[in-house]
């Protein structure tokens, strides 16, 4: 048995037409074919079924073969189409190429065919793949692929448009963002597999209590996010209640029931905040404080805000940090999946407070945004970066270090300006340094943002978009964009490797970059199977516990020298 064709044969002859498919037959092929003539003819067979290709004569006495052609374009069919002709010219072939024809083989030169036809299937099936990727992370970037929610980005943006609603008509609009209480304790008790089960029951519970016009989106984690247009203290409030007693009864996760319990925080516009990061920080700060009463749910009230002394303390703590020299920087290297050799290694900061231990950058980086120091942080940042490299560069190990950047960076132009001056000294050659954004930095303000990395580009530094997956993964944006390079998310990775729902997003991810031109590196790679499972995917670089944890930069030294997937 020969591998199923399934090809229509549009041809008058049926002497050709065997001809046609005992050439097929003689490559391996076993045709399941259809001869048509006439235009009704063809249409049925076009409607009947799928095509996997379509071999056409050129003229007929009752058809032709640039109508047949037509037939297929129009219907916007994706099936190779050769002419297999007789008395076909150059110039005609020419036209039919131009009018979508993939090849043509000439009647006397039959041999031709087969070599044709495996060409043609073979580039339509890279055709449909880069498509079949293309439709995966279009749908990447408005979903959350675990709950079939719409994901943050998509909530910010209903948020803004639900922001632009409320002042043009004078309504209320309320915002409630939720959190389970017992979240963790379901996943380090049970298993991520059961803490994702439970994370898809919240969804269908909430959206019952729900108007059409609302919105559900999942933040990230077990935080959720609930918009209401046109709606008071009150309804809000009556909707909290609702939603409390939806989540209350137990949930079932395969073997075990158990009870999680939520809390809910409200902001309302305008009252808390005219602007979308208002309300949302607002009913965040409403959401801490029904967490620390153990739930339930709690309208914004100023003293939320004044209850926050730690943030004010850090503040004042993370500007001596800076001067003072608590902050400290750790390496990550990254490793070439083909060839295992060390190819950069990020810049990830740390800072060690002497009484409250080391305070991680998802912390404090935010906080140095929002209060102005940013600027003198990345100053220090780039300052110890170059200074490493000069250091690594005399012990002969001159690697691209790369540098997260922060979403403020993306605002101003010191940043071109900082870093085109480290460049001219001389202290940091441009590909030596590479920057990390994540795109919902750069869709804040995609003008700005666009300007700054492609002058950061064209001093030769190149670019990677971070956390990719979690985001606005618009590959309409991408393209536009001045990038080299994309990281998978952790959090398509760390334990993820056995699911089959990440490993076909993880494959459509690297697809897609490389038929952008785009190299993928993975993070979060915490064992060897992983590892190996991502070269199998052609995954170019990985990252992760599995291969160094990030390390100070004494340590990193050590590790470059020693490793014996070192440099050498
Ligand atoms: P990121 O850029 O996504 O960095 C990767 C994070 O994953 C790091 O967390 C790293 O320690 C952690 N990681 C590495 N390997 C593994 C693994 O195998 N499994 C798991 N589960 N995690 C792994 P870290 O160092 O806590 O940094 C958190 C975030 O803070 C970074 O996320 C980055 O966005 C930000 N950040 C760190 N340093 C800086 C900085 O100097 N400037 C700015 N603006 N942001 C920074
Ligand atoms: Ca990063
Ligand atoms: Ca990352």
């Amino acid at each position: 048995m020969g591998i199923p064709l399934r090809v229509l044969i549009v041809e008058d002859s049926e002497n050709d037409a065997a001809l046609i498919v005992r050439e097929l037959q003689r490559g391996g092929y076993d045709p399941i074919f259809e001869r048509v003539d006439t235009p009704v003819a063809m249409v049925v067979a076009l409607n009947k079924q799928t095509w996997d290709i379509i071999c056409a004569d050129y003229t007929m006495p009752h058809f032709n073969g640039m109508d047949a052609l037509a037939r297929v374009r129009e219907r916007e069919l994706d099936v190779p189409f050769i002419f297999v002709s007789g008395t076909m010219g150059e110039e005609t072939a020419v036209e039919a190429m131009k009018a979508g024809a993939q090849d043509y083989v000439m009647k006397n030169n039959l041999k031709r065919l087969l070599y044709s036809v495996e060409r043609q299937l073979h580039t339509a099936s890279v055709r449909r793949e880069r498509k079949r990727a293309e439709e995966t992370v279009q749908y990447l970037a408005y979903h959350d692929v675990l709950t079939d929610l719409p994901n943050r980005a998509v909530f910010y943006d209903r948020l803004h448009q639900c922001i632009l609603t409320a002042y043009r008509e004078k309504k209320p609009l309320t915002l409630l963002l939720m959190d389970l209480n017992r979240f963790k304790e379901v996943n380090d008790t049970f298993g991520h597999q059961s803490g994702d089960l439970l994370l898809r029951q919240i969804g269908p519970r909430v959206r019952r209590c729900l108007r059409e016009s609302d919105t559900v989106a999942r933040m990230g984690g077990d935080e959720f996010a609930i918009l209401l247009p046109n709606t008071h203290v009150e309804g809000a409030s009556l909707t909290a209640r609702k939603i409390l007693k939806a989540l209350e009864a137990p949930f079932v996760l395969e073997e075990v029931t158990i009870d999680i319990g939520v809390s809910i925080g409200i902001a309302l516009y305008p009252d808390h905040g005219e602007e979308g990061d208002a309300l949302v920080q607002r009913a965040d700060m409403a959401l801490y404080e029904t967490k620390q009463a153990g739930g339930g749910y709690a309208v914004f009230a100023s003293e939320h805000e004044q209850n926050s002394p730690r943030r004010l303390m850090l503040t004042g703590k993370l500007r001596r940090a800076i001067e003072y020299g608590e902050l400290s920087m750790h390496y990550q290297p990254l490793v070439d999946l083909k060839t295992n050799r060390v190819i950069g290694v990020e810049a990830l900061s740390r800072w060690l407070h002497p009484e409250l231990g080391a305070i991680p950058p998802d912390q404090f980086v935010p906080l140095a945004e929002q209060t102005g120091l940013i600027q003198p942080f990345t100053q220090w940042v780039l300052k110890t970066v170059c200074r490493q490299h000069e250091e690594w560069r005399d012990l002969g190990l001159a690697l691209p270090i790369s540098v997260n950047l922060s979403q403020k960076n993306l605002h101003e132009t010191q940043l071109p300006d900082q870093v085109s001056e480290l460049i001219q000294t001389g202290s940091m050659p441009a590909d030596k340094l590479e920057f990390e954004i994540t795109e919902s930095m750069i869709m804040s303000n995609p003008m700005r943002a666009t300007q700054i990395l492609t002058r950061l580009n064209a001093m030769g530094i190149p670019l990677s978009i971070d956390d990719f997956g979690t985001g606005y993964s618009s590959l309409g944006h991408l393209k536009k964009l001045p990038v080299q390079k994309i990281k998978i998310d952790k959090s398509f990775i760390v334990d993820r490797i056995e699911d089959k729902d990440d490993n076909v997003i993880v494959q459509a991810i690297i697809n897609m970059s490389h038929s952008l031109g785009l190299e993928v590196v993975a993070e979060g790679v915490e064992d060897q199977l992983t590892k190996d499972r991502l070269a199998t995917l052609g995954c170019d670089s990985a990252q992760g516990y599995h291969i160094c944890h990030p390390l100070p930069a004494a340590e990193m030294t050590s590790w470059l020298t020693e490793s014996p997937s070192g440099l050498h």
